[in-house]
């Protein structure tokens, strides 16, 4: 499995293609859909699914023009569709968590509310694609409209018991980062050891 990390438009967006063999996956499609259909194009890539981690307009904006072309129905979950603006038969809505089975991948997919009602972290393999949920040393902003931080210390509490080598790739790249693992935030980022350290009151 290969990961290629595009940043898109003027808010540091990570969109994320994520390919086996020809087939591939892109997670957060935002801004430039012309970009991102030349470089499937010229890699000769066939898009077998699209992931939103949340409905924020900038992980999804401009996305509807490339399901629109591709065809390609984007998984968005349920909380998050009217968040989006897009248009439903455009997308696989869902509710809760997930495990999916597309062409060469198996794909897990963690709510992680907090940041969003419907905000979800994306399982691929050793690949955590984590959205607006954590970030290297940070986690996303609680003051948005559907946004709660009880819901996102227990969204931190969840993720810290996956495995400490997974990798996590961030929504944004802040700081110019947007990787990192699980072990690592574990110990160095305070939100998550907040999280853990609260977790008999949450
Ligand atoms: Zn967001």
């Amino acid at each position: 499995m290969n990961i290629d990390v595009i940043n898109l438009g003027p808010m540091d967006n990570c969109t994320y293609l994520v390919t086996e063999g020809q087939q591939a996956l892109l997670i957060d499609p935002a801004w430039d859909m012309n970009f991102l259909k030349h470089t499937l194009e010229q890699k000769k890539l066939m898009l077998i699914a699209v992931f939103f981690t949340h409905g924020h307009f900038d992980h999804v904006k401009f996305a509807q023009i490339l399901l629109q072309e591709t065809g390609v129905k984007a998984y968005l979950e349920k909380n998050d569709v009217e968040l989006s603006g897009i248009d439903p038969q455009f997308l696989h809505i869902y509710e809760g968590a997930q495990t999916l089975d597309i062409g060469p991948f198996h794909i897990n997919i963690i709510p992680t509310a907090g940041h969003t009602a419907g905000g979800v972290c994306i399982q691929i393999g050793n690949a955590l694609f984590t959205g607006d949920t954590l970030f290297p040393g940070a986690c996303g902003r609680v003051d948005l409209p559907s946004s709660n931080p009880r819901e996102m210390r227990k969204s931190l509490l969840k993720l810290s018991k996956l495995p400490e080598d997974m990798q996590i790739f961030a929504g944004h790249s802040y700081g110019g980062k947007c990787s990192s693992t699980i072990g690592y935030e574990r110990l160095k980022n305070p939100f998550m050891r907040n999280a853990i350290r609260d977790k008999e009151i949450l």
